[in-house]
């Protein structure tokens, strides 16, 4: 039995509980999600009435009484009478295509679903499901539409998976990186700034620029070139790139600026475009690669905003991989052992690798699509990667690769994407001379690799539950003298770390040495410093490793030493 079969059915049985105990109500939709269901309901203060332990007795009650699932087939006239009551049924009745329209049955609760659902009740076990909360809910997520309310649940296929869903859960909200964000002084929003948009304070501008020097570093050896581009741009040119016809719900409106319109951007690419476009290519100044930080703005409801995983604009390590078909497998070999080497980099191991392939409406030709989805393959096979093709899943432009990354509490989340494009070059009419002095339109990949830098580290906070490896921490070292005299040492020692390129704090504040200690394990703070007579004398430091405690004297060169090659090595 698939879990989803279990989601699907319990929240069938979620609302035959509610038209018991809350006659009267309304439906709304209630599909299964991961790992659970929701369903929506309307009825005169039903927020405040609703108590989920009453629904959750009833639901197993219903259970107990093995009620079967039965499927109809009926006409719209018959499900609009079946539904005369139920006004949001009736407004999805008629937006049904299908002249037939298939409902279930279960008990006294009709509903329209395609299903799938268990034969009857008695094949879903009591203890692996619980409701967790409660939320206001637009219909069809549309501010302009009622507000109802929402029921979540999540079930599993025994208690076993539940428990351990349930365990995970607490620790991820431990976890949260907005409260990270805080504890470690990394970034805040702010009501007057605007939702959805991140102001990085000083640590986590570090950390932001520690990973970007990462990348630059990494990029320059393979040849990438830089651009900076602007942040808005005629309206024009995202008509020539499709943006403003394809992503219109993504962007905010026009700024008008004397008589022209321009757009903030929602992508990078086009400006890279208009780089290559700078001057006539030819075949010898292939692969061209462009590389940029660049920020872009999408906008997203207010109601998915969620902390730095979902915000209005957010910054992007983005490239653009431009060749000729004879060096598509190399760049697209490059392209994926880059993205092992540096995901594992920053601590992540598993992954899972997602090709789209082509879907039902695409530009390009079908000779293109076939090549770069051949090529896809062909590397990941060649590298030995086990991957999942999802038919028909791609992008209407060109076939992709996708990882996702399964961080320490073993979610997964969008990370990398190597993209074809077929779109672009075809609308900006980009090309090259070739060998035989003709023209030809070259083959454009786009590609993250950490996504976005916002998302990106949010995952790795709640990763590593803000204990960043000593290379991304934005404060490494704190230097806490016992007493006065101790002063001079300590600013000697944080002046030595510096030389060393370490990320030093003289904490010389007059408050105890325990309380620094307390504090800077809050703050995560890999390494404390303590020094008094004994250290002073034998010119050492006594360590304090985080999470491990004092690890006793050492010499201060030792200590660089150490910290140095724990950089180095990215531990
Ligand atoms: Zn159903
Ligand atoms: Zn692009």
């Amino acid at each position: 039995m698939k879990a989803e079969t279990i989601r699907h059915s319990l929240a069938h049985i979620m609302a035959a509980a509610v038209q018991e105990l809350y006659p009267g109500v309304k439906f709304g939709i209630g599909p299964a999600i991961e790992n659970g269901f929701y369903y929506d309901f309307e009825g005169k203060d039903l927020g405040s009435l609703i108590v989920l332990k009453d629904i959750e007795k009833k639901m197993k009650e219903l259970i107990k009484k093995e009620i079967k699932f039965e499927k109809k087939s009926v006409s719209k006239g018959e499900a609009k009478k079946l539904f005369k009551n139920q006004p949001y049924k009736l407004e999805l009745i008629d937006e049904l295509p299908n002249k037939k329209i298939s409902i279930y049955k279960s008990g006294d609760f009709v509903d329209l679903c395609k299903g799938p659902h268990v034969k009857s009740t008695k094949e879903i076990p009591l203890d692996s499901f619980k409701l967790t909360k409660i939320a206001g809910a637009y219909w069809k997520g549309n501010e302009n539409n009622p507000m109802l309310t929402r029921i979540y649940g999540i079930a599993f296929r025994d208690k076993k998976e539940l428990d351990k869903h349930l365990k995970l859960q607490e620790e991820a909200e431990k976890r949260d990186h907005r409260l990270l964000g805080q504890k470690l002084e990394l970034f805040i929003f702010d009501e007057e700034v605007g939702a959805g948009l991140p102001i990085w304070l000083p640590n986590g501008a570090v950390l932001r620029k520690t990973i970007k020097d990462y990348l630059y570093e990494e990029l320059n050896n393979q040849g990438y070139q830089w651009l900076s581009t602007p942040h808005i741009g005629n309206l024009a040119l995202w008509k020539t790139s499709g943006h403003w016809n394809f992503y219109k719900d993504s962007l905010y409106s026009p700024i008008k600026i004397d008589n022209e319109q321009y757009l903030l951007k929602p992508m990078n690419c086009p400006f890279h475009v208009k780089a290559y476009q700078s001057k006539i290519r030819s075949y010898r100044d292939l692969p061209m690669k462009y590389a940029e930080f660049g920020t872009v703005y999408r906008y997203e409801r207010s109601g998915t905003l969620h902390g730095l995983t979902r915000v209005r604009g957010f910054t992007q390590d983005d490239a653009h991989v431009i060749c000729e078909p004879g060096q598509l497998s190399e760049e697209v070999s490059k392209l994926v052992k880059y993205t092992l080497k540096m995901l594992k980099s920053f601590g992540f191991k598993d992954f899972n690798i997602y090709l789209s392939t082509r879907p039902e409406k695409y530009v390009g030709t079908d000779s293109k699509w076939q090549k770069a989805t051949n090529t896809l393959k062909y590397v990941l096979e060649k590298l030995k990667l086990n991957y999942e093709v999802d038919p028909g899943g791609g992008v209407f432009y060109g076939p992709k690769i996708d990882f996702k990354i399964r961080d320490s509490l073993e979610r997964e989340w969008q990370c990398t994407t190597i993209q074809f494009d077929f779109n672009l070059p075809q609308r900006f009419g980009m090309h090259y001379i070739d060998q035989k002095g003709k023209k030809q339109e070259p083959y454009t990949i786009h590609r993250a690799l950490l996504g976005s830098l916002e998302r990106f580290i949010a995952v790795l906070l709640e990763h590593y539950a803000g204990n960043l490896p000593l290379w991304l921490s934005p404060v490494q070292v704190w230097v806490v003298p016992i007493g006065s005299r101790h002063k001079k040492y300590a600013r000697e020692i944080e002046g030595k770390l510096k030389e060393n390129n370490l990320r030093v704090k003289l904490k010389d504040e007059n408050e105890t040495v325990s309380k620094k200690v307390r504090e800077g394990e809050i703050q995560k703070i890999p390494y404390i410093l303590v020094i008094g007579d004994k250290e002073m004398k034998g010119k050492s430091v006594r360590v304090r490793q985080r999470k491990k405690g004092d690890i006793g004297m050492m010499k201060t060169n030792k200590f660089i030493e150490r910290a140095i090659l724990e950089t180095e090595k990215k531990k």
